[in-house]
């Protein structure tokens, strides 16, 4: 299971609380490296949580880095390298962001922060190009992780993205297990006020074959064929909100929201108690 902590959303408190939770319950917290490697020995990871961080924002290095140093519980950067090496005032500055990679490590959240699906092959390229160079030059090597801005991505963005980074982290809420691709790594936001032991209970649903259908920027179609056996689903969609209790035929589901999408970024959840998959939809 790996979370998503964009620092400036919750409070030390509440941080704290779910460091506690970790230590507590003799919960693995390792760095997203060290996970990947249990993926790819197929070790089992049940016990195994991970923090990161998008965002190097200053208040994460003056409020929550001292918290995780206490804890002794590591976390996986994401470093917005543009912010950083402008000097912008909220932003960590490089000396900072290599004294995070003493208790954590790094990973790379693009040069400028782009919405990446508006951009062409060549500008996703030169901002990713960007990022690189600015690693190498103020951290001294080039990390092979990356987490999308604004989570958002397709499958043209992720082929191009991919030639860079062998680790990629999305914002689908969801938990990972053996079967989750390491280029495409569900994270669970930790925003406001979290029950973190509910949240510990989440599982991947496993479906085969997801199809989404669309109609220009119309959903026709969710469907897909599901490994375990489940009485039934529910399927939300951005601003359609929740369908409950749709049912499985010969392990298979089929739902036709007929509905027009109306932001640039929407997300399917597909739930069946605590199994949870979930897609990103991106508007055209
Ligand atoms: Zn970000």
């Amino acid at each position: 299971m790996t979370f998503r902590h964009p620092y400036t959303n919750t409070s030390t408190k509440e941080l704290e609380k779910y460091l506690k939770y970790i230590k507590k319950h003799n919960l693995k917290a390792v760095k997203l490296s060290t996970l990947v490697k249990k993926i790819e020995n197929k070790e089992n990871i049940d016990n195994y949580v991970v923090f990161t961080i998008d965002d190097n924002y200053k208040s994460f290095y003056k409020n929550g880095l001292p918290l995780f140093k206490k804890y002794h519980i590591p976390f996986t950067l994401f470093v917005y390298t543009k912010a950083t090496e402008g000097k912008w005032g909220d932003f960590m500055t490089w000396k900072m962001v290599r004294e995070c990679a003493k208790y954590g490590e790094l990973g790379v959240h693009s040069y400028a922060h782009p919405h990446l699906p508006k951009l062409s092959d060549k500008e996703i390229n030169q901002d990713t190009l960007k990022a690189i160079n600015l690693f190498k030059k103020r951290i001294g090597y080039i990390p092979d992780m990356y987490a999308y801005p604004y989570g958002e991505y397709d499958e043209r963005v992720k082929k191009i993205i991919s030639k860079y980074f062998k680790v990629i982290a999305n914002q689908n809420p969801g938990a990972i297990d053996l079967t989750t691709p390491i280029d495409d790594l569900d994270r669970i936001a930790l925003t406001g006020k979290v029950n973190i032991a509910e949240k510990l209970k989440l599982k991947r649903l496993h479906i085969k074959n997801l199809i989404i259908k669309r109609n220009k920027n119309s959903i026709t179609e969710i469907s897909g064929k599901l490994i375990n056996k489940i009485p039934y689903i529910n399927i939300y969609l951005t601003d359609f909100g929740w369908k409950y209790h749709i049912k499985i035929k010969n392990n298979k589901f089929c739902f036709h929201p007929d509905f027009k999408l109306k932001r640039f970024r929407n997300r399917i959840i597909i739930r069946y108690n605590y199994k949870i998959f979930s897609r990103m939809i991106i508007k055209y």
